[in-house]
């Protein structure tokens, strides 16, 4: 299996639109909006920030390098899109989106994700 089928799943794989999900609960690393152990990557390269996020302004790809692009399994945050979506769409910090996303009652994004996670030994908490 190639480093990318590894990632990604081989072709129709049901896995493919899971990626996240095959790693283990305690491999993963604490995502910096809603502070659960939810993330498979680095959300960028240069990771865990040594600055202070509040001081920092989107996109993050700036202070941090490249973002990992993925979506965190709990709040739904996508590094690399979320603060940085494209012409006429605002970015949003992680501040910004945290409080959305606890005035919306802390949404997981997508049901079956919140059940692998879960099956896996996810914790849904924040650290
Ligand atoms: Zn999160």
């Amino acid at each position: 299996m190639t480093a990318s089928a590894a990632r990604y799943g081989a072709p129709g794989d049901d896995h493919m639109k899971h990626p996240h999900l095959h790693l283990h609960a305690h491999e993963r690393l604490v995502c910096p909006v809603c502070r659960v152990r939810a993330l498979q990557y680095r959300p960028y390269d240069t990771w865990p920030p040594t600055t202070d996020l509040d001081s920092v302004s989107p996109p993050y790809r700036d202070t941090f390098g490249y973002p990992s692009y993925e979506s965190c399994v709990r709040c739904g945050y996508a590094f690399g899109f979320t603060d940085d979506p494209g012409a006429d769409v605002e970015p949003l910090t992680f501040a910004e989106y945290y409080e959305w996303w606890q005035s919306q009652g802390e949404p997981w994004p997508d049901d079956d994700d919140r059940e692998r996670f879960l099956a896996h030994g996810g914790s849904p908490d924040p650290e």
